[in-house]
C-alpha cells in the first residue's frame, strides 16, 4: 500500500513545530512528509526586530532548516507554494512543479498590513522576513554614511509607523543602535531623530497602565518622540505626511502598523474571515477533507470568544497539538481538540529594558528583559532539545549558509 503523503506548508513557528512533532510520532515508512518554504533557513520571527536595527547577528535569527530536522521522517523542499488545488490534493509550487498530498497543512504566516496607505508599499521597509528587515539594518547604514557627504538631517531621521508591540521594540533597538553607529561614523547623537507616530491614543494601546507608563517614560527619556493620536496618510520617498498636515522630511519609514494573514491565501477560493482561514476545534479548516491549518494564517475561535491573536505562543502551541492530530488521523484515531494557555507577553525595548506580564505578574526593567531571554531560550528548547538550545546560546552549533 501507497504511504500517505503529508505535506506542510511553511517553516515558521507553527509549520516546524509541528514537523518536529510528526518527527517524535510517526514510525519510519509511516507516511511520506515534506515541509515546503521559501528560504532553507527558518527564522526566529520575534527577533526580527533586531535584525533590522542591527543588534542581533544574523546566524542567531535565521537557522538553517535541514538542521533543525533531527530523523530523515521528514523531506525538506525549499520552493515557494503558489496554489493549491483541494479537489485533486495539489500543490503548485511557483517554478510550474506540482505535488500531491493526502495531508495538509498550511502554516504560512503573516504579512504586514499597509491598508492601502498611498506609498507605505513602494517607499516603507517592513518587519516580514529575514531579507525585509535586513534591509532595514543595510538602508540605515546607508543612511548614516549619506548624511556624512551632505548634512541633510533627513537621513538620521528615523520614523517607525505603529506603537504596538512590533513598532515599540523597533523603536527600542533604535535607541541601543543609534549612539552605536553614531560613534563608529563620528556623528553627534543629537543630530539624530526617532519619532514614533501612532494612530490610537497611546502607546502599547493593547497593554496595561504600568507597562504603558513606563515605557512612555523610558522612550521620552532616551529622546524618542512620541506622536500618539496621529495617522501617518502618505509615505513619500523623502518625507513622511501625517494626518495633521504635517510632513517629517525623513528617508526611513519603518512600518509596523499591523498584520494580516499571507495574502496568497485570499487566492485559494477558500471561505476566509479577515483574511484568515477558519479552524475547528482540532484545527482542521472547515469543509476541507485532510487540511490543517495553524498560526497568523488561520483563525481560531472558540465558542462566543474572540479569534486568538497572531503570536508565536500561539503558533507553537497549535503545532504541538496539530502534529499529534494529523498522525492520528492517519492511524484513524481519535484527535484531541486545541486548548490555549496564555502564558504572558513581554515586549522588549532594546537588550536591557523591557515590560510584561507574565502568569498576571506585571513586570517592568531589566527583570523583564532577562525574562524575554528565557521565552526566548525556551523556544530554542522546544525547537531542538536542551542540548541544542544550549549549543545555540553559546554558538556552537555549526552554522550553514
Ligand atoms: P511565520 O512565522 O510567518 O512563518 C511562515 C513561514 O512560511 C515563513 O518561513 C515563510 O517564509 C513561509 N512562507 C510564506 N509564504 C510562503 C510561500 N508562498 N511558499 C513557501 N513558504 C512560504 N509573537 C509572540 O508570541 N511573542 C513575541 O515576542 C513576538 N514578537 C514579534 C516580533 C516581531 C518583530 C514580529 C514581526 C512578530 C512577533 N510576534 C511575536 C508574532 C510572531 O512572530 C508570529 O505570530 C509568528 O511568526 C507566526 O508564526 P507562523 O508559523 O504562523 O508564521
Ligand atoms: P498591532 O496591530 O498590534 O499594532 C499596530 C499599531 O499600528 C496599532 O497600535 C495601530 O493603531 C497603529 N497604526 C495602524 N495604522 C497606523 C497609521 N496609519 N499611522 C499610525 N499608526 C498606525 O501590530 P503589531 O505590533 O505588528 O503586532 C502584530 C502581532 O504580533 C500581534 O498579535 C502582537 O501581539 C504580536 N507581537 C507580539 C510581540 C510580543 O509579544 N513581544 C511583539 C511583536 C508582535
Amino acid at each position: 500500500m501507497e504511504k500517505p503523503k503529508v505535506v506542510i506548508l511553511g517553516a515558521g513557528y507553527g509549520g516546524l513545530i509541528a514537523s518536529r512533532e510528526l518527527e517524535k510520532i510517526l514510525n519510519s515508512g509511516e507516511a511520506d512528509v515534506t515541509l515546503i518554504n521559501k528560504h532553507d533557513y527558518h527564522y526566529i520571527s520575534t527577533q526580527l526586530h533586531k535584525i533590522g536595527a542591527g543588534t542581533a547577528s544574523d546566524n542567531k535569527v535565521a537557522l538553517h532548516i535541514p538542521d533543525l530536522l533531527k530523523t530523515n521522517l521528514v523531506k525538506f523542499k525549499k520552493a515557494v507554494v503558489s496554489n493549491v488545488d483541494f479537489n485533486d490534493k495539489n500543490i503548485v509550487l511557483d517554478n510550474g512543479e506540482t505535488l500531491e498530498y493526502d495531508y495538509l497543512l498550511i502554516a504560512l504566516g503573516f504579512d504586514v498590513d499597509t491598508f492601502g496607505i498611498p506609498g507605505v508599499e513602494e517607499n516603507a521597509f517592513k518587519i516580514r522576513s529575514f531579507r525585509s528587515s535586513k534591509a532595514i539594518q543595510n538602508h540605515i547604514t546607508k543612511e548614516f554614511a549619506a548624511y556624512k557627504e551632505d548634512q541633510d538631517p533627513s537621513h538620521l531621521t528615523f520614523v517607525v509607523a505603529g506603537a504596538g508591540f512590533t513598532g515599540i521594540e523597533m523603536v527600542g533597538e533604535l535607541v541601543d543602535k543609534l549612539p552605536k553607529l553614531c560613534k563608529q561614523y563620528d556623528i553627534p547623537v543629537k543630530e539624530t531623530r526617532i519619532i514614533n507616530v501612532e494612530a490610537s491614543d497611546s502607546i502599547l494601546p493593547f497593554f496595561d497602565r504600568k507597562a504603558i507608563d513606563f515605557t512612555t517614560a523610558y522612550l521620552k527619556k532616551s529622546g524618542v518622540e512620541l506622536m500618539t493620536s496621529t495617522k501617518i496618510v502618505e509615505c513619500k520617498k523623502e518625507s513622511i505626511i501625517l494626518d495633521n498636515g504635517f510632513q517629517i522630511p525623513a528617508r526611513t519609514l519603518i512600518w509596523s502598523g499591523g498584520v494580516r494573514a499571507n495574502k496568497l491565501l485570499e487566492k485559494w477560493n477558500l471561505q476566509l474571515v479577515r483574511g484568515r482561514i477558519p479552524v475547528d476545534e482540532y484545527l482542521r479548516v472547515k469543509e476541507l477533507d485532510g487540511v490543517f491549518c495553524i498560526g497568523d494564517a488561520s483563525l481560531f475561535t472558540k465558542e462566543d470568544q474572540n479569534a486568538l491573536p497572531a503570536t508565536a505562543q500561539v503558533a507553537i502551541q497549535q503545532a504541538q497539538t496539530c502534529g499529534p492530530n494529523i498522525a492520528a488521523t492517519i492511524r484513524g484515531e481519535a484527535l484531541k481538540p486545541f486548548t490555549y494557555s496564555h502564558k504572558g507577553t513581554v515586549a522588549s525595548i532594546g537588550l536591557k529594558v523591557a515590560v510584561g506580564n507574565v502568569f498576571g505578574v506585571k513586570i517592568t526593567g531589566l527583570f523583564a528583559a532577562l525574562m524575554k531571554q528565557v521565552v526566548e531560550a525556551r523556544y530554542l528548547l522546544v525547537l531542538g532539545g536542551p542540548v541544542f538550545m544550549v549549543k545555540e546560546l553559546l554558538n556552537l552549533n555549526p552554522k550553514k549558509g
